[in-house]
């Protein structure tokens, strides 16, 4: 894709969203849009430990412990993983950093390679509207098909429109209250490091209750913007 070659040098982009505001699906498009590469702390850390890398031992001690595995250890392996030649053009950070302090450890680390955050992008939702969204699911319990109390309901109340099953499941921690203190506790954890990229200049905040190509094309836009 065109888009790709308008990338001047690696990106390094911090995606910032609650559960549920599709972080994982406009990850996997800047992939295919941009040829970034997504990392995420728990796939690092496997890969990590698998290749049997220093970090990577460091890492499984602390694990098999039962220990957190320190920001420094997980510094360590991100750095190895960003010398590697596929995230070339850049990377789609997923997970880390979580706090300020840990924002401000990778800018050290990126600024002895001459590199910085190129954009932290928040992915804004509508948390009243986040809470009907997920709190109304519900699935076939015979075929898995997917329904909304509001937003897509079976064409014959109580029968799936697929396989004609009348059983129905809803996951207990996809009730009103559950979503509420999920956000909630996503936006105390966030607010920090929001402030934070913010200060640097380098935040960027896109409206993601919008239909997901959109919301792709929204940040697409920004990429091409921050990276030129
Ligand atoms: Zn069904």
């Amino acid at each position: 894709m065109s888009d790709a070659e308008t990338l001047t040098k690696a990106a390094v982009l911090i995606l910032l969203g609650p559960p549920g505001a599709g972080k994982g699906t406009q990850a996997r498009m800047l992939e295919e849009d941009f040829g970034l590469v997504q990392l995420s702390t728990g796939d690092l850390l496997r890969a990590a430990v698998a290749a049997g890398t220093e970090a990577g031992k460091r890492a499984k001690a602390v694990m098999e412990a039962g220990g957190l595995v320190s920001d420094d250890i997980v510094l360590a392996i991100l750095k190895d993983r960003m010398a590697q030649p596929d995230v070339a053009r850049g990377i789609i950070l997923d997970g880390f950093p979580r706090t300020a302090g840990q924002a401000a450890a990778l800018d050290a680390l990126l600024a002895e390679a001459g590199q910085r955050v190129t954009a932290a992008i928040s992915l804004e939702v509508d948390d009243e509207a986040m809470v009907g969204r997920v709190s109304g699911r519900y699935t076939c319990g015979t075929c898995g098909e997917g329904y909304h109390d509001e937003f897509k309901k079976p064409a014959v109340a109580g029968t799936c429109d697929k396989c004609g099953g009348t059983a129905f499941k809803r996951r207990a921690d996809d009730n009103a209250e559950t979503v509420r203190e999920r956000l909630k506790a996503y936006h105390d954890q966030t607010a920090p490091l929001i402030a934070y990229y913010d200060k640097l200049g380098v935040l960027e905040r896109i409206d993601a209750m919008g239909p997901i190509a959109q919301i792709r094309t929204g940040l697409g836009a920004i990429v091409n913007r921050v990276s030129a």
